[in-house]
């Protein structure tokens, strides 16, 4: 215990969100490099993070997998395997005409996202795509479709100042990590100026993302603070630390049980809320309770607010 914090002999009630931390979608890229590594051995060459999330990154390093930030640095004829966000459509071409041999790890929700893009454009159709300049997975999906057949948006005033193309009918996709409510704030507001825009039938915002601020949102106002663990560049994480927020907690983005600070369980913490991440594995979760443990008496309460069966297939090459 911290002298300088005085901490109050109550037990410090933590609850624990579920679903949180790992999705389906995590869980298939880093089966898929360390399946590469067992099948091609060392190196493998991974394009980008495979998932946002230090640990997993440094874990799979020390198995032998070599993270790259483009293919050029990727040595002829050594497998090279595209991160869960995916990728524009002229890296796999670039990597085909080198002869490497290529994985995706793309996650299938994504490639979803990429193929309505597609039928989209073919259909004639200009694109609003909602999602975070920057992140990969709006790169990838921009680089599905002839370049300027998509105008990103990332806010209200964006749609106020979209001007169409003429002559074009307009469609709307959404990247898979984004806020649920933020989300659907921007396609009303886009359904009100253009009401005859296109949308998914279903919402492109993934299982995953939906259930973790969900479960956020359900302890978020019986705390006084939300530990959320991820990474700062992971958008479902940042998403899920400003729905924490926004309902009614403090909340703090943290990658380890290190970056806790024990000036944070002061007196008036009585009840913790902590998630995770979906790139953030369950280990870390445990190491942040028993880092708490550590600081305070703690009485942990698992609170469930859904069961996530979701599993995808491998590709191909691996199965075989
Ligand atoms: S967060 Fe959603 S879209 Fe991203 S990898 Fe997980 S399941 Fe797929």
């Amino acid at each position: 215990m911290n002298a300088a914090f005085p901490m109050s002999d109550q037990p410090l009630k933590l609850l624990v969100a579920a679903p949180r931390g790992f999705c389906a979608g995590v869980d298939r890229a880093i089966e898929i490099v360390e399946l590469a590594l067992t099948r091609y051995g060392t190196p493998v060459y991974v394009r980008h993070e495979i998932v946002h999330n230090r640990y997993v990154v440094d874990g799979l390093k020390a198995k032998g997998a070599v993270f790259v930030d483009e293919l050029d640095e990727v040595p002829d004829g050594m497998p090279v395997i595209f991160s869960a966000h995916g990728v524009p459509k002229s890296v796999p071409e670039k990597a085909s005409v080198r002869g490497l041999n290529w994985l995706d790890a793309t996650c299938p929700l994504v490639s979803k996202v990429h193929r309505q893009a597609e039928r989209q454009v073919k259909a004639g159709r200009h694109i609003l795509f909602i999602g975070h300049e920057g992140h990969p997975e709006v790169i990838g999906t921009l680089g599905q479709v002839v370049e300027g057949s998509m105008t990103l948006v990332e806010s209200l005033d964006d749609v106020a100042q979209f001007t169409p193309p003429p002559g074009r009918e307009l469609a709307y996709l959404t990247q898979t990590t984004l806020s649920v409510d933020d989300t659907a704030a921007i396609i009303a507001a886009l359904k009100s100026r253009f009401p005859d825009i296109v949308g998914p039938k279903a919402e492109d915002i993934c299982y995953a993302t939906s259930n973790r601020q969900a479960a956020v949102k359900e302890i978020a106002p019986q705390c006084q603070l939300v530990l959320v663990i991820g990474a700062p560049n992971s958008s479902n994480s940042m998403r899920l630390f400003e729905v924490a927020e926004r309902a009614g907690s403090r909340s703090m983005l943290i990658q380890r049980a290190d970056d806790i600070d024990p000036a944070w369980l002061d007196n008036d913490v009585a009840v913790l809320g902590i998630t995770a991440g979906a790139s953030a594995p369950e280990r870390l979760v445990h190491e942040v309770i028993d880092r708490l443990g550590e600081l305070r008496s703690v009485r942990v309460e698992q609170i469930v607010t859904a069961r996530e069966t979701v599993t995808f297939k491998l590709p191909q090459q691996l199965v075989d």
